[in-house]
C-alpha cells in the first residue's frame, strides 16, 4: 500500500486534468465481487475438461452451440448459476460516478456479467456480450432475463418454439460488427486517459487501445495484481485488485 499510495495520488492528478476517460476492463474486477475468472467468460473451471469429455472451450464454442447447444447451455448456465447471487461493485460503482463527473467515460469490457450497467455505467460497450440478452437465430426474437432461474435450460423461444441463444460471443464466433464500430468511433475521437482493469490483455483487440495511447503519448494506467501483456509499457502500474484500487483513486481525486 505504502508503494501505491503514490502511484495513486499520481493518476488522481492525471485525472484532475482530464476530461475523457477509457476503461478497458476484464474479469480481475468482477472477481472482486466473487466471480470466479475464466478466460474472460467468469465461470467455475479449473479443469479444463468437462463431464462429455470435451474442452470447456469446445462446449462454450459457436459451433457447438449450433450442433449441440444443449452442451453450451448447459455449461453457461452453469456460470450463469455461479455469477446469481453476485452483483457489482465498488469497483464497477467508481466508473459509474466518473460518468457523472467528467465529460466523456466510456467501459470497454470483456465481461458478459452486466455489472457495468447494473451499476449504472451507460456508455459499455460490452464486446463479449451480456449472458442475460437472449435472441432466437430463427425469428429474430429478443429478451432479456434477470437471471436463468427463469428460464427453461436449454430456453426455447416463445414465438416459434426453436432453442434461443444468449447474446454472448463463444470462442470461434466473429465479435459484434456494431460494438467494433463504437469501439472504433470513440478511439479515433480519443481519450485524455486510458485504464486497463483487471484484464491480461491476451486478446489483441483489448490489447491494442493500450497501444495506440501509448504511441500516442496519453497516459496509460493498468490495475492489476499481476503482471500482463501489457505491464511493461503503460506509465503507471498499480499491483491492486480493481475495487480496492478504483475507491482509493476516487478517494484521492475527491480530496485534491
Ligand atoms: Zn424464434
Amino acid at each position: 500500500m505504502i508503494n501505491n499510495s503514490g502511484s495513486i495520488a499520481k493518476i488522481a492528478g492525471i485525472l484532475k486534468k482530464s476530461k475523457s476517460i477509457l476503461f478497458i476492463t476484464g474479469a480481475g474486477i468482477s472477481a472482486d465481487s466473487g466471480l470466479p475468472t475464466y478466460r474472460g467468460i467468469g465461470g467455475l473451471y479449473n479443469d479444463s475438461t468437462t463431464e462429455e469429455g470435451i474442452p470447456i472451450e469446445m462446449a462454450l464454442a459457436g459451433e457447438t452451440l449450433k450442433k449441440s447447444p444443449a452442451i453450451t447451455w448447459k455449461y453457461l448456465s452453469q456460470i450463469e448459476k455461479n455469477c446469481r447471487e453476485a452483483t457489482f461493485n465498488r469497483g464497477h460503482q467508481v466508473i459509474a460516478e466518473m460518468e457523472t463527473r467528467f465529460e466523456r467515460v466510456w467501459v470497454f469490457t470483456q465481461n458478459i456479467d452486466g455489472f457495468h450497467h447494473a451499476a449504472g455505467s451507460r456508455n459499455v460497450i460490452d464486446i463479449h456480450g451480456d449472458m442475460h440478452s437472449l435472441i432466437c437465430a430463427t425469428c429474430r426474437w429478443q429478451g432479456t432475463v434477470k437471471d436463468y432461474s427463469e428460464i427453461s435450460i436449454p430456453p426455447i423461444c416463445p414465438e416459434c418454439g426453436r432453442i434461443v441463444r444468449p447474446e454472448v460471443v463463444f470462442f470461434g464466433e466473429m465479435l459484434p460488427e456494431d460494438k467494433l464500430a463504437v469501439l472504433q468511433r470513440e478511439l479515433r475521437r480519443g481519450f485524455d486517459v486510458y485504464f486497463s482493469i483487471g484484464t491480461t490483455s491476451v486478446f489483441p483487440y483489448i490489447r491494442q487501445p493500450m497501444l495506440v495511447a501509448n504511441q500516442l503519448g496519453r497516459p496509460t494506467i493498468e490495475i492489476n495484481p499481476e503482471d500482463t501483456e501489457i505491464s511493461d509499457f503503460v506509465d503507471i502500474k498499480l499491483r491492486m485488485r480493481a475495487a480496492e484500487a478504483l475507491d482509493a483513486i476516487w478517494s484521492e481525486y475527491r480530496l485534491k
